[in-house]
């Protein structure tokens, strides 16, 4: 990280988005879980796992990292870690991916893993104050049979604080029409609908996002090629997932002073901003918001905006979101 985080960044109460459990297991902790399971290794060994040239070789160090998950312990500490580090950013709310997809590819008890993840989330409620709330992440690549299972076990865990479903990995291989029957499935149990959208393809991959019906967009990095596009999602306001520093390590964003954000941002769309995979990206929320403002020359005040925006365009219940709001209405400095 660049430059140290502004105390009003740190001070403005925050809700994040986009945020991947799997992708926020810092090298730390990655190396905790090693001795676990009786492996031994160095902090360098565990670095060369964060690392990657590109977005294919991001998927892969994802992957990499998420095998060292294999006991429901390993998924409660990493769920507690992460709830330890929002409350350090003061995020007092989080919807946080789980890549189901990719545990039922591993053939993993994920009826024992949910437990555990739930175990990890009240524990960090307890003892941090955040409020998490789960969404089921399908693989695009692996078919959409087993998205459909993913949106199953999201159906079966909805009373239990997962609030809704979504889709990521390659874009150019599974386009969103494929989709279209099990995101209806999903809409069916009363789930919230998101999908990565506009990362690596471009803005006809988000109108497909738009046809399933996803109520916001994750990344859409590549809408502004597209004006109808833009005029559609600012009229409708949907919430736009945006990772700047994502953006640029996968390189999907080659140039940090191309991205969108502050285009969006001036043509009225809802713009949120989020870490992805902080420990992957090597990012946290405060230093998002930072970049907004060092490289985009977001004022302070366009900051509290986009912090707002954040519990606006949250998966909450009305009521609960309201109290968010309020709260933030209470408590956020103004500039
Ligand atoms: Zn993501």
């Amino acid at each position: 990280m660049s430059s140290r985080s502004s105390p009003f960044i740190i001070s403005l109460p925050k809700a994040e988005l986009h945020l991947h459990l799997e992708g926020a297991i810092d090298p730390e902790t990655l190396l905790e879980l090693w001795h676990r399971h009786g492996r031994h290794g160095s902090p360098s060994e565990v670095e060369q796992l964060y690392r990657y040239a590109d977005f294919n070789g991001f998927l892969m160090a994802f992957k990499a990292i998420t095998e060292h998950l294999q006991t429901s312990e390993d998924y409660e500490l990493v769920t507690y870690r992460l709830a330890e580090k929002l409350k350090a950013e003061n995020v007092l709310h989080a919807e946080v991916y789980v890549s189901v997809g990719v545990c039922l590819w591993r053939k993993q008890e994920f009826d024992v893993i949910f437990e555990a993840l739930e175990r990890g989330r009240e524990r960090g409620q307890r003892d941090f104050g955040v409020s998490l709330l789960w969404i089921f992440d399908a693989v695009r690549q692996f078919g959409v049979d087993a998205a459909r299972n993913v949106f199953e076990l999201a159906a079966r865990y909805r009373d239990r604080h997962v609030v809704g479903i979504g889709i990521g990995g390659d874009e150019q291989k599974a386009p969103a029409e494929l989709f279209r029957d099990a995101y209806a499935y999903a809409a069916d149990q009363g789930l919230r609908l998101t999908a990565h959208a506009g990362e690596t393809a471009g803005p006809e991959s988000i109108w497909g996002a738009l046809n399933l019906r996803a109520e916001r967009i994750g990344h859409g990095l590549t809408a502004y090629q597209d004006p109808e596009l833009v005029e559609e999602l600012a009229t409708r306001q949907i919430p736009m997932e945006i990772c700047i520093t994502s953006n640029l390590r996968t390189g999907c964003c080659p140039d940090l002073l191309d991205h969108p954000v502050r285009r969006y941002f001036d043509q009225g769309l809802m713009v949120t901003l989020n870490t992805d995979d902080p420990a992957m990206f090597r990012t946290s929320l405060s230093h998002e918001y930072q970049l907004a403002r060092e490289s985009f020359t977001f004022t302070d005040e366009h900051l509290r905006e986009l912090a707002r925006n954040s519990f606006e365009a949250s998966f909450l219940p009305a009521e609960k979101k309201l109290n968010f709001l309020n709260l933030f209405d209470a408590t956020a400095v103004r500039p």
